[in-house]
């Protein structure tokens, strides 16, 4: 079974990997254009013209969820219903769901809509799933919606059928009736697990589970055993120490030789841009470690959790102790950061960063470092 999984990754590899990688490149420039039209805070604001109605050659909000986004976990062959609200032979149409609650008021309906749709966005920041399953909004838009404002939490897959079918492919057993979105997440914690997946993006991966899919093929991941990452820590300690440097010197070092492997790379499959800020080219982002590799044991030094992606700014105020997270994530700032410096590392109080159970206990050690 094993060596039929090898043998499948090599040949995803040759086959498709590459193709999957410049078509995810597309429609991540379409996300991003569609996110920065549609930022959170402004939902609320949105004008029915704006929203709907939902054809092709119309460029709205609906619209291009439905069709320049398509590809990004496809809805099927959605009806424009999902939407809750939409417009047919020049008439505004409410779905079943908010037509039951509003009647034909179709104007305080896409109030209620709009509502809703930003308690998702809120709900997914805050990782409240159990709220984006109550959520009434119609699943395939709610789980569009997710993997559009927040790919780095959901395997791109709308359509329940085809989660089914993918956690088949890939030999991953839910509970039964795991509701959708508990379902898809647990397919993600079973990726990032795995051996060689662990790395991959969420849409890489969901490439993969298509393909194996289409090939009417089954297979079942391999863990990831974290000793490789330790053995990797471990070499490359002596490399450093065979270089005799110590100190800030030897902090340098690490610094440099760390942003060259592995670490860096399971990072910026995790985050793609800055975790404080926008910046997202590529040869600005540092891996910044939470305990810093002096301090920490071969396990933890390569290990994701123990890690960040910054820009130059934000790294190196978090090396130094400048700021800091408490475990909700909210940014804790240092008080010899005044107003000027803060506004000039473009840091203030709001900020706050997705922070999971296991990097937490790297945050305590981090807080207790610098003092907060
Ligand atoms: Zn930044």
């Amino acid at each position: 079974m094993s060596d039929e999984l090898d043998f499948l990754i090599e040949k995803y590899l040759k086959e498709r990997y590459e193709f999957n990688v410049l078509r995810f490149a597309e429609l991540e420039k379409l996300r991003l254009d569609f996110i920065k039209k549609y930022p959170v805070a402004k939902i609320r604001n949105m004008s029915l013209d704006e929203y709907t109605p939902v054809t092709q050659a119309s460029y709205t909000f609906s619209s291009r969820l439905r069709w320049d986004l398509q590809h990004l976990g496809t809805m099927g062959n959605a009806y424009p219903d999902v939407f809750g609200i939409y417009e047919k032979d020049s008439q505004i149409k409410l779905s079943k769901t908010y037509e039951n609650i509003f009647g034909k008021d179709y104007s305080s309906a896409f109030e209620r809509i709009k509502e809703d749709i930003v308690a998702v966005l809120e709900a997914a920041d805050a990782d409240d799933f159990e709220a984006i399953e109550k959520s009434r909004l119609n699943s395939l838009f709610k789980n569009k919606l997710l993997m559009v404002y927040y790919p780095d939490k959901v395997i791109p897959v709308c359509v329940k059928n085809t989660l089914d079918a993918y956690c088949e492919a890939v030999g991953f057993i839910p509970p039964k009736n795991m509701p959708f979105i508990f379902k898809n997440r647990a397919l993600k914690e079973y990726k990032d697990q795995s051996e060689t997946f662990s790395e991959w993006s969420n849409s890489q991966f969901m490439g993969f589970c298509d393909w194996i899919w289409r090939q009417n093929k089954k297979v079942t991941l391999k863990k990831a055993i974290p000793q490789q990452d330790a053995e990797k820590a471990i070499k490359l300690e002596k490399e450093i120490e065979d270089l005799h440097v110590t100190g800030e010197d030897k902090e340098a070092v690490v610094k440099v030789r760390v942003n060259q492997g592995v670490f860096r790379d399971k990072l910026l499959h995790r985050y793609h841009k800055c975790c404080l800020c926008n910046v997202n080219l590529n040869g600005l982002l540092v891996a910044s470690h939470i305990k810093p590799w002096a301090v920490s044991t071969p396990e933890e030094r390569l290990d994701i959790n123990n890690g960040f992606i910054f820009c130059p700014t934000h790294d190196k105020l978090f090396d130094k102790g400048y700021i800091s997270f408490d475990d909700n994530g909210k940014i804790l700032i240092s008080e010899e950061m005044d107003q000027i410096n803060q506004t000039f590392c473009n840091i203030n109080s709001d900020m706050s960063i997705d922070v999971n159970d296991k990097q937490k206990g790297y945050l305590e050690y981090h807080r207790k470092m610098f003092g907060y």
